[in-house]
């Protein structure tokens, strides 16, 4: 007999996917935490029945929310990752030389126990000298910044539970503080076919705060609907004026020198839907 976890998006649309073993099911204080082997994804993190990452994908996400970011701030030091206790974000940020410290604010230490358990090739990053777990709401943690990071990645969960407010108007704000003149705030903003009041919102907020807001694309087999969205607000670099060698030498699977313009070029409907 097989056994099948379905994940529920819509009452129109769930995900199932075939599961050979759990391998560990806690109730944390603040989500249900899963974690499963499936048949064709891999180990699998699962918080409140949403599958977060993938052994098989989760390259794409980070890769994605990462380096977009980076390239576009020509000298990245310090960076802060919210959420994202998987560490998939902050390997890829440690990526580059430049970057003296990143620090992770998560809020659930549970998440970051269990990555180390069963996600070893993702839990090298906890031990890297230029990183710093920091458990918090990302939220809180924010409020009392200025100035003071080069990037911020908001690598959340979907807008439930503990990152609602991630996704609101008083957070942006206390990020646009705790950057730097010149920073930069990338938010992942759910999928164009699913959470188009999200991106709708995201955007709006942000472009009443930053001078460039700019939302791009990537496919990602595991997230419903497979093409997802990221929004970037910038105080003061572009992505169009990027120049790409710092690309050179950094070590990626999905993203490319051409992947970073061409995720920029969005469908009609997803133009359509931030009012570009
Ligand atoms: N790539 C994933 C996705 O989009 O499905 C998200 C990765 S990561 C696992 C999301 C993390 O955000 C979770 O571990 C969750 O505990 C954390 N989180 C949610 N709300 C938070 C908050 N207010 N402050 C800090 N971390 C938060």
């Amino acid at each position: 007999m097989s056994i099948w976890f379905i994940e529920d998006e819509t009452p129109g649309y769930k995900l199932h996917w075939k599961v050979n073993r759990v391998l560990y099911q806690k109730q944390t204080p603040y989500q249900y935490l899963e974690v499963m082997d499936l048949e064709d994804f891999g180990r699998a993190l699962v918080l409140d029945g949403a599958v977060q990452i993938t052994e098989k994908d989760e390259f794409i996400y980070n890769e994605m929310i990462s380096h977009i970011p980076m390239l576009t701030h020509p000298n990245p030091k310090k960076v802060l990752i919210i959420g994202g206790g998987d560490g998939g974000a902050a390997r890829e940020v440690l990526k580059y030389e430049e970057v003296e410290e990143v620090q992770l604010v998560e809020i659930d230490e549970e998440v970051v126990k269990a990555v180390r358990e069963f996600f070893p090739q993702l839990a090298d990053v906890f031990d890297d000298p230029r990183f710093r777990l920091i458990v918090d709401d990302g939220i809180e943690f924010v409020k009392s910044k200025e100035e003071e990071y080069d990037v911020i990645i908001v690598d959340s969960s979907d807008p439930v539970g503990p990152a609602v407010n991630l996704f609101d108007h008083p957070f942006y704000n206390d990020c646009f503080k705790a950057l730097k003149q010149d920073g930069i705030l990338n938010v992942q903003s759910e999928s164009p076919f699913f959470n188009q009041d999200i991106i709708k919102k995201v955007t709006g907020i942000l472009s009443g705060l930053f001078k460039h807001v700019d939302t791009y694309l990537a496919c990602i087999p595991t997230y419903p609907s497979g093409l997802w969205s990221f929004t970037m607000a910038s105080k003061a670099y572009r992505y169009s004026d990027v120049r790409l060698e710092r690309a050179t030498g950094i070590n990626t699977r999905y993203f490319t020198p051409d992947i970073f313009h061409a995720c920029f070029k969005l469908p009609r409907f997803v133009h359509d839907l931030i009012g570009k």
